[in-house]
């Protein structure tokens, strides 16, 4: 028999736990909202408890370009050693390292400082409209049942745009071929030994990109770059699908084709690196029958490269596996369609907004199927704004979106969905939302993005000053 519905009542909603939503939860409680965070999973935090680095906040000349939730999450990382640090993959990015063991807690303890109430282990199944473009509710579901939630505001950071799209928001889904990037699940070994790896990069360089950014590349030779690469320290390395070492192991079926095998550093104790390289392609991950239906040939390609760089990569001889995701990593599903949809040029070129509410810097970054991968740097290593009407759903007007669902292009949404602008933009809804709510209007339209600008500025946000 059906539960009883329950109801309550909040200032702000955010759906979904990943980057943006823990970063717009605490963006809206600190300033002042009852703000509940719902999650269809077990934990907070997405794929900032993989294992991988937080990219685009840190552009290719060095200038942190995001603030606020992010240097809380690094706060806390630092109390309780946590933090590995910054580093360049001399490459075409520099980007943030941290164990994401102790990430768990920083993510939690952010939360409660702010008071954000957690829902975990519940899924938004629908949205109730008031048929002028407004949300009053959405409708939970768990073990106790259904409960409609109403507030004053909502966010969607569900990555796949559930709530705009359960509320008729227009939307757009991969290419217009309906070509999605690959799911691909992340693990981590241990007892990896940082010298070795490094002396071999150093003797090897053609098995590793390095320098694909005029910026981070400064007019060395690619012999000097991994001479930087190995007097770094760190074992910041990404073996490309076409260098000799993966082809030639992709060819005699030892790998599976693949595009990369890039390692960074979790955890200096315990000698652990992260490491993505898996991948199945031609999946609609909101296909969830789908979806699980790769579990088996991920964990398969898993094994293999284990094997692989214990057999052939000096520094993995004596390494095992620690860890293993979560969940299975999702790039790219719906693409939210807002007031404004940012662009591949617009990124590309480092343009700036006067509604800029959040910033990114990441190169477009389209991993394809089999050993393919579009990398494009982003003009002269700076950093692009993210407009607040990029986070306006077209038809809404107390619903805003952030995260890898926003309103952009492929090549816009191919650099955006990262983990720093993730947090950015997420923070920025959050403050939004929770503004909307004081400020008593009746579209976000009619906010003053200059006060909410500043607001954001006031609380640790990087929105002016940088390249
Ligand atoms: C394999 C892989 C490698 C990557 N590498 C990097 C990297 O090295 N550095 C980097 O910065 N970025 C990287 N990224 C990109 C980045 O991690 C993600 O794009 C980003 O974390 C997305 O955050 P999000 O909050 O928008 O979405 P998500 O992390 O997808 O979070 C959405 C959350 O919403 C929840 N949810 C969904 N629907 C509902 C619902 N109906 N009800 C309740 N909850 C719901 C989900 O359970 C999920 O927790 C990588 C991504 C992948 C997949």
């Amino acid at each position: 028999m059906e539960a009883a519905l329950h109801h309550r009542q909040y200032d702000v909603v955010v759906i979904g736990g990943g980057c943006a939503g823990i970063a717009a939860a605490a963006g809206a409680a600190r300033n002042g909202a009852r703000t509940l965070l719902v999650e269809a999973g077990p934990s907070v935090g997405g794929e900032l408890l993989s294992g991988m680095t937080i990219d685009g906040a840190i552009n290719a000349r060095g200038e942190w370009i995001v603030g606020g939730v992010l240097n809380d999450l690094i706060a806390e990382l630092e109390k309780m050693n946590g933090y590995v640090g910054a580093f360049n993959d001399w490459r075409l990015i520099r980007y943030i390292c941290f164990d994401p063991v102790v990430m768990q807690i920083a993510v939690m303890n952010v939360l409660r400082r702010y008071g954000v109430d957690v829902l975990l282990h519940t899924a938004m199944e629908n949205v109730v409209l008031d048929g002028g473009g407004r949300a009053t509710g959405v409708v939970l579901r768990n073990k106790r049942g259904r409960t409609v939630v109403e507030a004053a505001a909502f966010v969607d950071c569900s990555g796949d745009g559930d709530l705009c799209a359960m509320a008729g928001s227009p939307f757009e889904l991969g290419s217009p071929e309906g070509e999605l990037q690959p799911v691909s699940l992340i693990f981590r070994m241990s007892g990896v030994e940082t010298r070795p790896l490094l002396a071999f990069v150093r003797e090897h360089p053609d098995n590793v990109a390095i320098g694909e950014s005029e910026v981070i590349r400064g007019g060395r030779t690619d012999e000097e770059i991994v001479e930087e690469l190995y007097k770094q320290g760190q074992p910041t390395v990404f073996f490309k699908g076409n260098g000799p070492l993966l082809a030639r192991a992709i060819e005699s079926g030892e790998m599976y084709p693949t595009a990369l095998i890039m390692i960074q550093p979790t955890s200096t104790p315990r000698k652990e690196v992260c490491v993505n390289s898996t991948r199945v392609a031609r999946i609609d991950a909101m296909n969830t029958e789908a979806l699980s239906g790769t579990m088996g040939e991920l964990f398969d390609q898993i094994d293999t490269c284990v094997r692989f760089l214990r057999n052939h990569v000096p520094g993995f001889g004596q390494a095992h596996l620690s860890a293993i995701a979560p969940r299975i990593g999702i790039r790219e599903t719906r693409r939210i369609v807002g007031d404004y949809v940012l662009t591949g040029d617009d990124v590309g070129s480092a343009r700036k907004f006067a509604d800029g509410v959040a910033k990114g810097c990441h190169h477009i970054d389209i991993h394809q199927d089999g050993t393919k991968q579009v990398r494009i740097p982003i003009a002269n290593g700076g950093s692009y704004d993210i407009p607040f009407r990029s986070l306006i759903p077209l038809t809404l007007k107390n619903v805003l979106v952030a995260g890898r669902c926003l309103s952009a292009d492929r090549p816009a949404q191919g650099t955006a969905r990262v983990m720093g602008s993730c947090l950015a933009m997420g923070q920025a809804a959050g403050t939004a939302a929770a503004m909307y709510g004081a400020a008593g209007v009746d579209d976000m339209r009619r906010l003053d993005t200059n006060l909410l600008r500043a607001r954001l500025k006031e609380q640790g946000a990087v929105l002016d000053g940088t390249y």
